[in-house]
């Protein structure tokens, strides 16, 4: 179905970008899901290439073991049977193959922002700001309009659709690091009292660090210079990849959850942050976006192959009791990883820091865990499943 989407010119440019720009320090982690998704869309070809790493192993700890204790969680590709466990790309790769395959597919971009809109029993018209100088964008008209614009969705605004939102009062520093010893093509994951700290494997071997720290914790560390920094790193990582440097700038981001009451209305569905922000310890904002927008997409396509109004309210409540239920189950567990074992004390948490030990001598357990890693559980869009 061809669409027109307004990107405002910043995204736009991600388009036109070349192939040989500098690496994006903000890398996602996609599950498998996300390929099969991607593939369907025919993004994952435009991405696959030298700068997209392929993940095989994970290591999980609590700071209360070392990171070469038997305790330490680990799961492997090769206990599923599978090549991988998922891939980290750069953002910035990510939203040109999307944005590349929009286009290969007959979408039309307007570089435009959204403005305001007015909602008709039988059509949705948009109103858009222009790029830059010229005051107001093209006005578009649709049977549905989707909110893919964020946090601070304007369009959610727009419509009068609620989020709760609430602060994790935690800052998530992101940086490219070298380190000593090689990554091992494994994403490695401490758990500490004051927050949680992720090494993803990059191709070129660097890593890819999220370090979700306290708040007050992330201000002092965003206040020491690089040597400093890199130093407090290898404490935080107790040295499990030797000694770190700094190879980018640091980046940092204020951690929010929200859930938007509601994801749709009238001619109106909202999908990924726009709709939900989850904390990014399990990385799984882009993967459960992913999901929104493949079961969405699926749910419209039946709708029009029965020449039914896509715009319809019954059409979009079915799409938010899907994916709602879905995004909550991954929420709820998000969270109680970030209230047990990064922050957690006393007796449950002790207990939810031994359950590590417990799933890693259980391979059933580590399986399921796998599975839920690799996102091939619960129920998927079609587009998600194998083929
Ligand atoms: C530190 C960190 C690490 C993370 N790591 C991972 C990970 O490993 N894996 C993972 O799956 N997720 C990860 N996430 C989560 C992920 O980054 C987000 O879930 C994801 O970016 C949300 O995508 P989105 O397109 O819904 O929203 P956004 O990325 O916020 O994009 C919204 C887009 O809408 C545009 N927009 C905004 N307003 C307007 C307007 N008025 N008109 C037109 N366009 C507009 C914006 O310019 C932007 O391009 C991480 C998050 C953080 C903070």
């Amino acid at each position: 179905m061809a669409a027109a989407l307004p990107v405002p010119a910043a995204a736009a440019s991600a388009e036109t970008a070349p192939a040989a720009t500098a690496p994006d320090v903000r890398v996602v982690a996609l599950s498998r899901a996300s390929e099969h998704v991607l593939t369907h869309a025919g993004a994952w070809a435009r991405i696959r290439g030298s700068r997209l790493s392929r993940y095989e192993r994970m290591r999980i700890w609590h700071e209360s073991v070392t990171p070469t204790s038997a305790a330490v969680l680990v799961f492997d590709a090769a206990d599923v049977g599978e090549p991988n466990l998922g891939y980290i790309v750069e953002t910035r790769l990510l939203q040109r193959a999307l944005l590349e395959s929009f286009v290969a597919a007959g979408g039309h971009i307007e570089r435009a922002a959204f403005d305001s809109l007015e909602i008709t029993d039988t059509e949705v018209h948009v109103a858009t700001a222009g790029d830059g100088d010229r005051g107001s964008g093209p006005a578009l008209t649709a049977r549905l309009v989707v909110g893919a614009d964020g946090a601070h969705s304007a369009l959610r605004a727009a419509v009068g659709l609620t989020a709760e939102v609430s602060s994790y009062r935690q800052t998530a520093i992101v940086a490219t690091v070298s380190t000593a010893r090689p990554h091992e093509s494994t994403a490695w994951q401490r758990f500490m009292r004051n927050g949680t700290l992720a090494f993803l494997p990059l191709a070129d071997g660097t890593s890819s660090i999220v370090w979700s720290a306290d708040e007050e914790l992330a201000a002092n560390l965003l206040r020491l210079n690089d040597a400093a920094f890199a130093a407090e790193l290898d404490r935080a990582a107790d040295f499990a990849l030797g000694e770190t440097h700094l190879v980018s700038r640091r980046f940092s981001f204020p951690l929010q959850r929200l859930a938007a009451a509601r994801y749709v209305a009238q001619r109106v569905a909202l999908l990924g942050d726009a709709a939900h922000v989850v904390h990014p310890l399990a990385g799984q904002g882009v993967n459960l976006g992913l999901l929104d927008a493949a079961a969405l997409a699926q749910l419209v396509g039946a709708a029009v192959a029965r020449r039914e109004d896509p715009g319809a309210l019954g059409v979009l409540r079915s799409y938010e009791r899907w994916r709602k239920s879905e995004v909550a189950a991954m929420a709820t567990a998000i969270d109680a990883f970030d209230r047990l074992l990064a922050h957690g004390a006393g007796p449950v948490a002790r207990l939810a820091q031994h359950g590590l030990s417990w799933v890693n001598r259980s391979q059933e357990l580590r399986r399921f865990f796998i599975r839920r890693a690799l996102g091939v559980s619960g129920e998927l869009p079609e587009a998600a499943r194998a083929r």
